[in-house]
């Protein structure tokens, strides 16, 4: 059976280039790059050319780039420090953030007393930005956590309007760019943000492995200890390969970024063409202009049908993400959905479909033979 993946927006697969660069190290280049012998050396080489690499492409400096884990660990750390560290008393965010800053900025409302605000949503899930500098103008010492693409409907933040309104107030501004880094052009320096966070597996990179853009003179200080690693920011021997991996994924992303953009912003259209003829009911949960690679789609199908959709897809080779997580009954709604969406509709089936530049029309058509099966 031909297997299709079409859920790109949980993670990708690695491009060629990148597997070969990573096993490459992996065989070659096993120092310790803090060691001062000549394997160390070799390794801190690879390590700070992928932190230019990587910082070229987002208009930074090297030394504005600290390479972590992964996403999520970096959304803690920045919300964490901003807390602690920079006194930060207020954490101005939306209901619709990936539970990585969620469930952090909740924690540390509990653990700090700090306030916690949900900036309102326009119905099709983009941020209010009337309401942001209603919150901005009350006078506390703010960071605002916005993500740029969401997750699960790929709805698009104007991250320069955001950044600037909360500059205007001295807020602080952080942003999630798991969803959006390598699909569209980023530059920290126009844009002016004071921390993004992103994440190699979600750009054909490998798993394990994420970075943080953080400011010159951020004042943040480390979450983990023991260690001088990442300039004492990040304690922890470097993931050599995984880092080097994660900087040639982003520098192919960036090179092929044109063409990619244009032909998954084909597939999209064209599923949402097929959609049209075969569910002519169905509708686009989240934004018409969301990113060209995630439709969220909620199909006009029955009852019976609902609790089945997945388990259907998944026995003809075909992974898709719930868009609402009610149809197994036993799982709770998305996070993201019940905002958006009202009573009745949360409970009927969403699917998440989510392009890269490895899928085709075939892979539509099989996705739609499939939903007509049912
Ligand atoms: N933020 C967003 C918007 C995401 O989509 C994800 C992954 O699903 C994460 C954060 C978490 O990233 P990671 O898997 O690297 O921890």
């Amino acid at each position: 059976m031909r297997k299709i993946y079409l859920d790109n927006a949980s993670t990708t697969q690695l491009r060629p280039e990148v597997v070969a660069e990573m096993t490459k190290i992996l065989s070659e280049d096993f120092g310790n790059p803090s060691s001062t012998h000549s394997f160390g050396r070799s390794s801190k080489v690879l390590l700070e050319t992928a932190r230019k690499s990587i910082a070229k492409q987002i208009n930074a400096t090297a030394s504005e780039i600290i390479f972590t884990s992964c996403g999520t660990e970096a959304n803690n750390w920045i919300l964490r420090s901003a807390v602690k560290d920079l006194k930060v008393e207020r954490i101005i965010t939306s209901k619709i953030e990936h539970h990585a800053v969620l469930h952090t900025a909740q924690v540390l409302q509990s653990e700090f007393g700090i306030a916690v605000d949900y900036v309102a949503l326009l119905p099709n899930g983009e941020i209010d930005f009337t309401d942001l500098v209603e919150l901005l103008s009350q006078d506390k010492k703010t960071l605002v956590s916005l993500m740029h693409v969401n997750n699960e409907i790929g709805t698009v933040l104007n991250l320069e309007k955001a950044v600037r309104i909360s500059h205007d107030y001295n807020a602080l501004f952080h942003t999630d760019t798991v969803q959006s880094i390598g699909k569209t052009e980023i530059d920290v320096q126009h844009l002016g943000v004071d921390f993004l966070v992103a994440s190699a597996h979600k750009f054909h990179g490998p798993k394990g492995v994420g970075f943080a853009y953080v400011k010159k003179n951020s004042g943040l200080q480390p979450l983990f200890f023991g260690g001088e690693q990442e300039k004492g920011l990040r304690a922890g021997t470097e993931a050599v390969h995984q880092i080097a991996g994660m900087a040639r994924a982003l520098e192919l992303s960036y090179e092929h970024l044109i063409e990619e953009r244009n032909y998954i912003s084909g597939l999209k259209s064209y599923l949402i063409s097929q959609l049209e003829i075969d569910f002519p009911e169905f509708k686009l949960n989240g934004s018409e202009d969301g990113l060209y690679n995630i439709a969220n789609v909620l199909l006009p199908l029955s009852d019976d049908k609902t609790g089945m959709i997945l388990f259907h897809l998944d026995m003809k080779g075909i992974a898709v993400s719930r868009g609402s997580a009610c149809q197994s009954g036993s799982v709770k709604p998305s996070h993201v959905l019940a905002e958006i969406l009202d009573k009745e509709d949360v409970i009927k089936p969403s699917l998440r479909i989510s392009f890269s530049h490895y899928n085709t029309k075939e892979d539509v058509e099989a996705l739609m033979e499939a939903l007509r099966s049912i």
